[in-house]
């Protein structure tokens, strides 16, 4: 177990940065006004002021909040936003990967059994060809069938954007068929070969896999931004 403390100069830093993003909307417009400049100064301006209220209002609500905490596992100090924690959330540790949950008394390791209501426990892509753990994608009993899935992600590129696409074939039982016992696409907190995360509801199919097919972790920027990765 390990307590929870508020980040109190990543909350100062993102109320000043609202601040400055908001008043720089304003400062924009007011001058588009006075000079007399173009309609696309007064576009960028609205911008500002929108990205800069919202997230100035969200604060004053109690949102965009970070945390401090150390990892229960290895004791890792990280910070996330309070959000990311929310009740029934999960999160992986930034330095060992193992997915964390907050409740009254601390932070807690989620069991290997957790099986969640979505595909939410993540697995870095690794390039190439990869092996399924056995059995059941979700509850590990020998598999009867396969089920197909498929992801995407998209890529901006210099000359052209493209969209990526896999396919694979999961392992499931009769019961779990259709069951959504894993996703494939973008990770939000950690994703491979191509930015495609593997996402199990099982946390121990997600745990095999990971074993089965160890890869050089990447973390989103996204997530960087949104959840406080660092
Ligand atoms: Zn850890
Ligand atoms: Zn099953």
């Amino acid at each position: 177990m390990s307590n929870v403390q508020q980040n109190n100069s990543a909350n100062a830093g993102i109320l000043a940065y609202s601040i400055i993003i908001t008043l720089l909307g304003i400062g924009i417009i007011v001058f588009s006004v006075l000079k007399d400049w173009s309609m696309g100064a007064y576009v960028l301006g609205g911008i500002f002021l929108v990205a800069g209220g919202s997230m100035l209002v969200g604060r004053m609500k109690g949102g965009l909040k970070y945390v401090k905490l150390d990892c229960p596992r290895c004791g890792h100090s990280q910070t996330f936003a309070e959000e990311a924690l929310d009740k029934d959330r999960m999160v992986p540790c930034k330095s060992c990967d193992g997915y964390m949950h907050r409740d009254a008394n601390g932070v807690h390791p989620v069991s290997e059994d957790t099986i969640a209501d979505e595909p939410i426990f993540e697995a870095a892509c690794p390039a190439g060809d990869f092996q399924w753990p056995s059995g059941c994608a979700l509850c590990g009993k020998p598999h009867t069938s396969v089920e197909s899935v498929e992801g995407s992600t998209f890529h901006v590129g210099a000359v052209s954007n493209k969209r990526i696409t896999l396919t694979c074939n999961i392992p499931v039982c009769d019961e779990h068929k259709g069951q959504n016992a894993v996703s494939i696409g973008p990770g939000i907190y950690i994703q491979g070969d191509k930015d495609f995360s593997i996402r199990f509801r099982s946390y121990r199919a997600c745990v095999n896999f990971r074993t089965l097919n160890p890869t050089e972790k990447r973390t989103t920027t996204g997530a960087a931004v949104t959840f406080g990765r660092q």
